[in-house]
């Protein structure tokens, strides 16, 4: 598809990614529910943008640009999700340690240096997006890489942030904004320019979002923000915002470089800007804002130092998660097919199936065991999944135990666990009709003598016949092939 001379334009790249962290549900600085909320509002407050000039007296283009637009902001907010702190009439709390820890173990499965000691931050803002005119950032990590089939793409910083206010609408002058988002926990990873080509800023972006959902993050649209930069023939760097849609990543890429090669054709500077992704399917962008300068920043001093300890660190090491590209291949490895294993990872079992492949060696029966029959036998008994679900991991163990010392076998299984869902105990459940193996491949043995020359199906069939549902298929199968060698 693509023509375009990478190399030859110089082509540049570096990824911004913005993460919501589930830290326990709460925000970064106060104890706030991180939820979204689209019910009424219960108060509203509105603000002016006060400009805060740099320390060197200067107003930054992006204040300037954003000053002149003469703004009035509108907060709105729930008294539950929101109190004096995203309103900014109160100091902020610690730094919520979960969030940390969870930024600290994405760091480390990317390979950073951890700072020990590092300094919340107030980043200056001037959209409105804070209440306060600065969110409040710190930098937690730094030097790391990801590894591409392309070669490394080194990951300059992380950095642990509060979530700006989500707008809600524009109406002339003013712009509303909802309180809800503001304060919850983001990582915002920026990787250095090292991307060659759109190729792999995908299969970075893929990387990093692997890390980041084996990582405890929130899931779902608006949770994962992505801005692609982009400069060639040494010019200017444009911004891409809103780059998270896969599906248009590279076009949205491919197109931004024929933009810039038609400047430079013309003997045009680019601008440096931030466009906005539209992600429609021709994977255009549009003007959004020029480029702002450096971030303007000043040391939050409502807070102490953030100190990350060895400990801390330690601790972060002890339950580092590991990635689902791991876990995909280590499952593959057992013999557990994909939609299995996306089904463990939907169903939030990947830990629950790990363990109990110690039980029993057939893994694909256990996937099946805890991933199907829990809905299959709800839907039968008219319960809900969750109450059969909860019953059927409390008893998953000892029922693969008992399979594999042969006392059941898997044909039984499901009617074993509608006794247990039905209120048996599990050694009464356990105790199924059943016949003993011994019995069956002397049956078994009979049936041959008396029907000779059939093929293996054909006895399966005969025998299967006889036992209505008391054995198992596979043990069966098992005798059959015994006795027919
Ligand atoms: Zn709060």
């Amino acid at each position: 598809m693509s023509e375009i001379d990478y190399k030859k334009l110089k082509f540049k790249s570096g990824l911004e990614i913005h993460q919501q962290l589930d830290a326990n549900g709460k925000k970064l600085f106060c104890d706030c529910p991180a939820v979204l909320r689209n019910d009424e509002p219960d108060f509203s407050v509105e603000r002016k943008l006060h400009v805060v000039a740099g320390e060197s007296g200067e107003v930054d283009v992006a204040a300037k640009y954003q000053a002149s637009l003469k703004k009035t902001f509108v907060y709105s907010g729930h008294k539950e999700n929101s109190c004096l702190i995203e309103l900014d009439e109160e100091p902020p709390h610690e730094v919520n340690s979960e969030a940390l820890k969870i930024a600290v173990q994405i760091a480390l499965l990317l390979n950073c240096k951890i700072l020990p000691i590092a300094q919340i931050m107030r980043k200056t803002v001037v959209d409105g997006s804070n209440t306060s005119g600065f969110q409040r950032t710190v930098l937690i990590a730094r030097d790391g890489y990801v590894e591409t089939s392309q070669g490394k793409v080194g990951i300059d910083t992380i950095c642990l942030e509060e979530d700006s206010a989500r707008k809600i609408k524009i109406d002339g002058n003013k712009i509303y904004w909802s309180l809800d988002r503001l304060g919850i926990p983001l990582v915002e990873i920026a990787t250095a320019p090292d991307i060659k080509n759109p190729e792999q800023a995908k299969e970075c972006a893929l990387k990093l979002g692997d890390v980041l959902r084996s990582c405890k993050v929130k899931r779902g649209i608006g949770t994962i923000r992505q801005d692609v930069n982009i400069s060639i023939l040494d010019e200017n760097r444009v911004e891409l915002k809103g780059m998270q849609d896969m599906k248009t990543f590279l076009k949205t890429i491919e197109n931004e470089v024929l933009r810039q090669k038609e400047l430079s054709d013309k003997k045009t500077p680019t601008e440096a800007e931030v466009r906005n992704a539209l992600n429609d399917k021709d994977c255009r962008t549009e003007f959004l804002r020029p480029m702002p300068g450096a971030d303007r920043m000043y040391p939050e001093t409502d807070l102490p130092l953030l100190k990350i300890s060895r400990d801390f660190i330690n601790e972060c090491k002890k339950d580092l998660p590991k990635l689902r590209s791991e876990i995909f291949s280590e499952f593959e490895k057992k013999g557990l097919n994909e939609e299995m294993t996306k089904l463990l990872f939907k169903q939030n079992k990947v830990d629950d199936f790990r363990n109990l492949t110690g039980f029993y060696r057939d893994v694909g029966f256990i996937a099946k065991m805890i991933l199907l029959f829990p809905k299959e036998i709800s839907k039968k008994l008219n319960k809900s999944f969750g109450e059969v679900d909860e019953i059927v991991m409390d008893n998953a163990g000892d029922i693969l135990r008992n399979l594999d010392k042969r006392k059941i076998s898997e044909g039984d299984i499901k009617d074993v666990l509608v006794k247990i869902v039905n209120g048996e105990s599990l050694k009464d459940a356990l105790n199924v009709e059943k016949k003993d193996l011994s019995e069956v491949e002397e049956k078994i043995l009979k049936i041959i003598k008396e029907k000779p020359g059939l093929s293996e199906k054909a006895y399966m069939g005969l025998v299967m016949g006889e036992f209505k549902g008391q054995v198992g298929g596979k043990e069966v199968m098992g005798i059959i092939g015994k006795l027919l060698k």
